[in-house]
């Protein structure tokens, strides 16, 4: 077995475990594995094993690696996870099946527009910034509700829940358990928060998808 699906196989265990240890079902959080910057040989092995949700960051890379992947594994489903460019709305509603990174209203009017022409719709996340930070992606904690009101009323939008991504130097605990309190008054249900560092205490707050990239892929270049 390859290293990178014994480490799979870890970090499913783990959060199996996680799971149980926090009174929750295991099959309540689902895996994302974040194949970023990896080759496609390194990503077959993983599908092989039946890993069926992938997390990429970029388009472009996206679009290069994965459409010979899915016709091999059909039942892949792809879930945008860095930043999107507005520009970028077409092949985003094309290539993946889960948008994580809806963070702003020239965004939701491109994926709404998008989403009318092609006549299917990604599930959408929408993104909370819950450490302000200003260099990186997502609603201010403060703003979210206003958000996700104008994504429902404006453009028709269904939003399925939330994603963040705490700053690197917090403990990630309180911003974990600020998103589930944002979600919890919104009726969302899906809650995508934790990484390799910190999948198990998101796991305890609450998330219904962890994005795990490094842990299982290795350290990216
Ligand atoms: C890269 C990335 C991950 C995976 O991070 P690891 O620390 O490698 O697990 C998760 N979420 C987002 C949004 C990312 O950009």
């Amino acid at each position: 077995m390859s290293d990178v699906v014994a480490r799979l196989q870890e970090t499913r265990e783990a959060i199996a475990r996680a799971a149980r240890d926090f009174g929750r079902k295991p099959d309540a959080v689902t895996l994302v594995a974040v194949s970023k910057t990896k080759p496609a040989e390194m990503i077959a092995p993983v599908l092989e094993a039946g890993q069926i949700d992938f997390g990429e960051n970029y388009v472009q890379e996206t679009k290069e690696k994965w459409p010979a992947l899915c016709e091999r594994f059909p039942k892949a489903r792809l879930h945008m996870i860095g930043p999107l460019q507005s520009n970028k709305a077409r092949d985003a509603v094309a290539l993946f099946d889960v948008i994580q990174s809806l963070d702003r209203e020239s965004l939701a009017k491109e994926l709404a527009r998008e989403i009318e022409r092609a006549g299917k719709a990604p599930e959408l996340i929408v993104q909370v910034n819950t450490g302000a930070e200003p260099q990186k992606g997502g609603v201010l904690p403060g703003e979210a509700d206003a958000f996700l009101e104008l994504c429902r009323s404006r453009y028709s939008l269904t939003i399925a829940g939330l994603m963040c991504i705490p700053p690197a130097e917090d403990q990630p605990s309180p911003h974990f358990a600020l998103l589930a309190k944002i979600a919890k008054r919104n009726g969302l249900p899906i809650l995508s928060m934790g990484m390799s560092a910190d999948y198990e205490a998101a796991i305890q707050l609450g998330a219904t998808h962890v994005r795990v990239g490094s842990a299982i892929f290795g350290a990216r270049g």
